[in-house]
């Protein structure tokens, strides 16, 4: 097996590392005491990111994205993680999904989103369904050549700047091995289209200034041609992608859980207790030694299941295996981080009680740790059970 990073990948890794030093982490501070990213901030980013040739680096070269494979957007991935994800989502990378445009959708959405001119967001979850996500209630119910829908969403990241959102909506029924079944459309909603109304959700403990969004569709009228894909086929589209993007939440997790090494080794040489660096302590070194050991143990595992993925081999119990290993050892390393930092730990002022606040998020959003050990188990058992 070779582990080598290629020349490139290794360039593009310094690159985005040398990115996010010099222009996203010297706001992360004030972004997240203001729970906000100005709308100038926000901009500065987009425009530096496309400039430097990383907007949309995760869509394929022939509509104008980066055209990486899986491995090296991992890398970026890795990198970008270093810092708040209310900063790093302004190096946008669309939901693949929308790859799935055809016609005009393609000039209409999909290329403005490579091109840094419009901002998309995935409107899936409800307030009756989150890890049961084909429990959905919002409907879109076909007249004339609209579909008109109704129902709620919660949880919808960075709608707010979003110029439309994929929604998810019911549009049939049918029968699944004597079970009734959603079948289930996705459709492009612009911002202001009428009977569509978005306002913010309750203040999350992660990633201040990255906001959730509610939204409420009563009696939305959208255009036929606003389907994304085909109609009863949403899951067609999402499936794969949603699975793809658990290799990535693992990959931010592994950037994460390295920055709070880095700063753990750091304080553990600098801080002084009796009369000597508490590194010196045992107790504070093997802590150490646990952190750096699982974090390799989670980024072999997330780089080899990205590069599964351009193999074509990845199957989605590996997708959770990264997912659910790499987010559980950043829990741990951000704990350990806020242990080896004292009370000092606890303060806005360290890096580490945001990277403890953030890692949080990630054995929840993008599929819990708990429906991640479902899909493995269930890829494990399927063989054997009849
Ligand atoms: C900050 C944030 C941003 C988000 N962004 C988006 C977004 O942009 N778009 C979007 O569509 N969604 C988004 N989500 C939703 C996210 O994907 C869901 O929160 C997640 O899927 C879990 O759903 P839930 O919160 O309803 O929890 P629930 O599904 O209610 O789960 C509660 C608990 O029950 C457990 N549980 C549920 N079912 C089972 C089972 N079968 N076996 C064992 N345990 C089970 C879960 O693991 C969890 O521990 C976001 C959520 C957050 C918090």
């Amino acid at each position: 097996m070779n582990f080598q990073l290629t020349q490139e990948q290794e360039m593009l890794v310094d690159s985005v590392r040398s990115f996010v030093e010099k222009e996203l982490l010297p706001y992360e501070t004030e972004v997240d005491r203001a729970d906000e990213v100005s709308p100038q901030l926000a901009a500065q980013i987009r425009g530096k990111a496309i400039a430097a040739g990383f907007y949309a680096f995760n869509m394929p070269e022939e509509v104008g994205g980066g055209g990486l494979d899986y491995l090296s957007q991992a890398l970026i991935e890795r990198e970008l993680s270093k810092v708040s994800w209310a900063l790093h989502v302004f190096v946008a990378r669309p939901s693949k999904i929308l790859m799935a445009c055809t016609g005009e959708q393609i000039n209409d959405y999909l290329l403005p989103c490579i091109q840094g001119e419009k901002i998309d967001c995935f409107a899936l979850t409800e307030p009756g369904a989150g890890s049961d996500a084909n429990a959905i209630k919002t409907r879109a119910v076909r007249e004339g050549d609209d579909f008109v829908l109704n129902g709620s969403k919660h949880f919808i990241s960075h709608a707010g700047h979003a110029d439309f959102a994929i929604v998810f909506a019911v549009t049939d029924t049918y029968e699944h091995n004597g079970r009734k079944r959603n079948a289930v459309t996705s459709f492009l909603v612009d911002r202001n289209t009428p009977g569509m109304t978005i306002r913010r959700g309750p203040k999350c403990v992660s990633n201040r200034g990255y906001h959730t969004f509610e939204m409420f569709f009563d009696d939305c009228r959208v255009p036929a041609n606003k389907v994304l894909g085909e109609v009863g086929k949403g899951w067609d589209v999402a499936n794969a992608w949603l699975t793809a993007g658990r290799v990535m939440v693992a990959a931010n997790c592994v950037g994460q859980a390295q920055r709070a090494l880095d700063v753990s080794l750091q304080w553990a040489a600098d801080r002084k207790q009796f009369g000597q660096a508490i590194g010196n302590f045992q107790g504070v070194s093997f802590k150490l030694a646990d952190m750096a050991t699982q974090i390799r143990a989670a980024e072999l595992l997330t780089l080899h299941t990205a590069w599964k993925m351009d193999q074509g081999t990845m199957t989605d119990g590996e997708a959770g295996m990264a997912k659910l290993f790499a987010s559980e050892v950043l829990g741990r390393a951000a704990d350990e981080a806020v242990q080896i930092f004292g009370g000092m730990g606890l303060m806005d002022e360290s890096p580490v009680e945001r990277i403890w606040r953030n890692a949080r998020i990630e054995r929840v959003w993008e599929g819990t740790s708990e429906i991640q050990r479902h899909i493995i188990s269930r890829e494990l058992l399927r063989p054997l059970l009849r």
